[in-house]
């Protein structure tokens, strides 16, 4: 316990002009990590920074908290003793290519070795990606050992169904005139909507145009190596790879109105027999919950569907999350294969997505694509017939066929009262 913090005057940012040029300065794109510079978002030593917002994501606001009720001392600094990566990644010829990566910092796993002797000296530089090992217990992998659909190799999977994975968390970090490129937009016209978007959250995105960093306070994603690490990158060795986004309902708690849960532990079956058959596997997992509309959105859709005059079915399941959040999706995939190159990905034997949002985003992103995996239609639970449905005619890749007009009509999914 830390006595609460004492009062002291606010420093507004939202004024130009007050300020040095930065301490660290940052040449985004460089060809390591000396030579790009530290990301410092620290908030205990404001004349150290060189970023818009602080780490954790959302996240920061529970920092604050924590801070706010005494709990915590706003000026701890993180014991990095130990912590450093199990696995290297990287780095790849990608991290220093102009434009690759914007979304997330390439160089936030190696901070403590690349600027031991600037954090020895006291500045607050910290981690955006941690990766460690673990082993995944999951009953849809101990069915597929069960019905001999895998089997235990000791090395890549353990017991009745335990599988061994590399994974590493990632935090946003945004270069904005990288972002603003990569979205065809002005980087003026970026900075100003984040700012007001979020009520005025971040001044210093209009006042320091010197500052092109952003940590944004939103989730960031997860990554899921299944076999080595070292050898993802290397086109000769085959790789399977899903990008799934974030569904808490079906991922977590097994709701069956769509196809989630079932597509994700899929991937990571094939994943598992990737590893086994001497390739890999690789599972991002983005915190784009609802297609970045959120939880709230979600269900709100939901009930729409099912209460719409004509009952829940695919020709209305796009319209219905319009109707509620103005756009159909909100996840603009066209910043999601930075992960990939990150991992220094050129080519992807098995991509398992049905999403052509996602596919284009990869391919148009310099990665090969071999093969287009879709869910098998044994795992879609019958009330997410209607999302499979759906997808399938608006133009989702699938190896099967597309359900026609009146097909799309038919009332599929189960009633609110059901
Ligand atoms: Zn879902």
């Amino acid at each position: 316990m830390t006595d609460k913090p004492s009062i002291s005057p606010i420093k507004l940012t939202s004024h130009p002009g007050d300020h040095n040029p930065v301490r660290f300065p940052l040449r985004w794109g460089a060809a390591s990590a000396r030579e790009r510079g530290p990301v410092v978002a620290t908030l205990s030593t404001p004349t150290d920074r060189n970023a818009v917002g602080t780490h954790s994501g959302s996240y920061a606001v529970y920092r604050a908290l924590a801070v706010a009720a005494g709990r915590l001392d706003p000026v701890h600094r993180p014991d990095l003793t130990d912590t450093s990566p199990t696995d290297l990644i990287g780095p790849h010829p990608q991290w220093g290519e102009p434009d690759r990566i914007v979304s997330i910092d390439p160089w936030g796993a190696g901070i403590t070795e690349a600027f031991a002797d600037d954090i020895r000296d006291g500045v607050d530089i910290r981690p955006t990606i941690a990766v460690t090992k673990a082993r995944l217990q999951m009953p849809e992998l101990e069915r597929a050992v069960a019905a001999g659909r895998l089997k235990s190799c000791g090395v890549h999977l353990h017991g009745v169904g335990e599988a061994s994975v590399t994974k590493a968390a990632v935090e946003p970090v945004w270069h904005l005139p990288g972002v603003a490129a990569r979205f065809d937009i002005d980087e003026s016209t970026l900075r100003r909507t984040l700012f007001e978007q979020t009520a005025g959250m971040f001044p210093e995105l209009v006042t320091r145009g010197d500052l092109e960093v952003f940590l944004p306070p939103i989730g960031g994603m997860t990554v899921y190596i299944f076999g080595d690490p070292k050898t993802v990158a290397d086109p000769q060795i085959p790789l399977t790879v899903r990008v799934h986004d974030e569904c808490n309902g079906s991922d977590v708690f097994g709701s069956d109105i769509c196809t989630c849960r079932p597509y994700l532990a899929h991937g990571i079956e094939e994943c598992v027999r990737a590893a086994q058959e001497g390739g890999n596997g690789v599972i991002v997992y983005f915190r784009k919950e609802g297609r970045a509309l959120g939880e709230v959105t979600k269900f709100l859709v939901y009930n729409a569907r099912k209460r719409q005059a004509g009952g829940d079915r695919a020709d209305q399941y796009f319209a219905r999350t319009e109707c509620v959040a103005g756009v159909q999706d909100a996840r603009f995939q066209g910043l999601m294969p930075d992960v990939l190159h990150w991992l220094g990905i050129r080519r992807i034997d098995r991509l398992l997505s049905m999403s052509n949002m996602k596919y284009d985003s990869i391919v148009g992103s310099g990665i090969e694509v071999g093969e287009r995996v879709s869910i098998p239609s044994d795992l879609v639970p019958a009330d997410a017939r209607v999302e499979i449905d759906a997808k399938l005619a608006a133009g989702y890749f699938n190896d099967g066929g597309v359900p026609d007009e009146t097909e799309l009509k038919k009332p599929k999914g189960r009633g609110l009262e059901d």
